[in-house]
């Protein structure tokens, strides 16, 4: 099997020359750098719940905390049977990365449990994930790492898990997770932060490329939080999107799907398979369901001007070089959809504060941080002659070396 970590740090080492031009003190620089391809900590645990029937069964759960130079460990925790030691290493980095663009204070981390949770019933999951809050409560805090909501995951499990680190650590403490349910101190405008953070990117996009919305096309694989909100808010400030996608296949209609068409997507009739749609002569494609759909397989059937990642991951290594050399713009995942971490990093903020904001003042702030991640990319894609996906890497890497070096770390 492949190794993902592996993979992420070769996009890293692959864009070194262009940072260490930026510092004068070589050996610093080098210092840093090799440890920022390194995770601070992993830490793994065996958990074992009580079943339904009575019996006992035990789970590997996992964290990796990347680093933390520019503020607590942030990440999610997801529950799959392909979770491993070498995916949340990897992850814990593109987490870093993300908070490192967004600007916001905080560094990466990520978590799992290895289980199919289809299996498991809701009291069995409900014991698994405070099994896992009380096994890593020691690295757990709003002051040293954050967890939220992952792959299969979501604003109960969070619920759960914050029940009972609360309990272990012996005092409320909401900050300690966020992707809570808004009466435990979630944030008004979570659920559809992700999209809408996309749809800024999107817009500025737009607006730089002098693109009219009415008249760009846009296909969307993936219909799941991601896909709901990004198409919907999309077609709502008036984008054409042509084609939307779920596990089953897509709909596609060249003249434009109307919000109303969205409703009730899984008993529509499809007519194009997932890897047609991906295929659409529409001006931009946004993946936003699963990783690396875009490969060395396909990479040279596509017929879009634009590539918008949704998703984390959904386009190949190899797949990158090639949609490169077809000159296709490339907005990098790390940037589109930091929404979402961008809006717990506003749960995190209001926690501490105690003090709760508005659904129109969260967006607002939103917009104004992913505008401006937008406008740092884009000075360095021009700066330095490179796309924007390498770009976001260079921007993100360099705010992380920084904190190290002036930490003397
Ligand atoms: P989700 O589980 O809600 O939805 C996934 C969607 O993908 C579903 O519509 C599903 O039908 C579709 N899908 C599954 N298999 C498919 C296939 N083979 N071809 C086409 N579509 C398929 O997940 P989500 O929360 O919307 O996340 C989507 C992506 O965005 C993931 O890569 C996730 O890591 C990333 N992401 C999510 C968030 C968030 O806030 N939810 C934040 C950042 C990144």
């Amino acid at each position: 099997m492949t190794s993902m970590y592996k993979g992420v740090v070769e996009q890293m080492v692959a864009i070194k020359e262009l940072l260490e031009a930026d510092y004068q003190d070589k050996k610093l620089f080098a210092q840093a750098f090799s440890k920022v391809t390194i995770p601070d900590r992993i830490i793994k645990k065996t958990l074992t719940i009580k079943l339904d029937n009575g019996r006992k069964k035990s789970f590997l759960a996992f964290r990796s905390q990347h680093n933390s130079a520019r503020g607590p460990y942030k990440g999610g925790i997801r529950f799959h049977p392909q979770v491993s030691e070498d995916e949340v290493k990897a992850l814990s980095i593109l987490m870093s990365l993300k908070t490192a663009v967004a600007g916001i204070p905080y560094g990466g981390s990520k978590g799992g449990i290895q289980v199919d949770p289809a299996v498991l019933s809701k009291n069995e999951l409900q014991r698994l994930s405070k099994a896992y809050a009380k096994a890593f409560s020691s690295y757990i805090g709003p002051w040293l790492d954050v967890p939220a909501p992952d792959v299969n995951t979501d604003d109960q499990t969070m619920a759960w898990m914050l029940d009972a680190y609360e309990k272990t650590v012996g005092h409320l403490s909401p900050a300690a997770f966020t992707g809570k349910p808004v009466i435990l101190g979630g944030s008004l405008g979570r659920t559809e932060a992700t999209g809408m953070g996309g749809v800024y990117v999107l817009e500025q996009y737009a607006k730089n490329r002098k693109l009219v919305p009415g008249k760009t096309k846009l296909a969307v694989q993936g219909f799941g939080n991601v896909g709901f909100w990004f198409t919907r808010l999309a077609i709502s400030r008036g984008f054409k999107v042509v084609a939307v996608s779920d596990s089953t296949g897509a709909v596609y209609n060249p003249k434009g799907l109307k919000i109303e068409d969205l409703s009730d997507l899984k008993k529509q009739k499809k007519t194009l398979s997932n890897e047609e749609l991906l295929q659409l002569p529409v001006d931009i494609l946004v993946p936003a369901a699963l990783e690396n759909v875009i490969n060395i397989e396909n990479a040279g059937k596509i017929k879009a001007k634009t590539v918008l990642e949704m998703a984390n991951g959904p386009t190949s290594a190899e797949a990158i070089e090639i949609l490169e050399q077809k000159k296709i713009d490339l907005l990098p995942d790390i940037l589109c959809n930091s929404g979402g971490v961008t809006v717990s990093y506003f749960e995190w903020a209001q926690n501490l504060q105690g003090y709760y904001w508005t659904k129109d003042e969260v967006f607002k702030r939103l917009k104004e941080i992913i505008i401006n991640a937008y406008k740092d990319i884009e000075i360095v894609k021009i700066a330095k002659k490179i796309s924007y996906k390498k770009a976001a890497s260079v921007v993100a890497l360099k705010k992380i070396l920084d904190a190290m070096i002036l930490r003397g770390d």
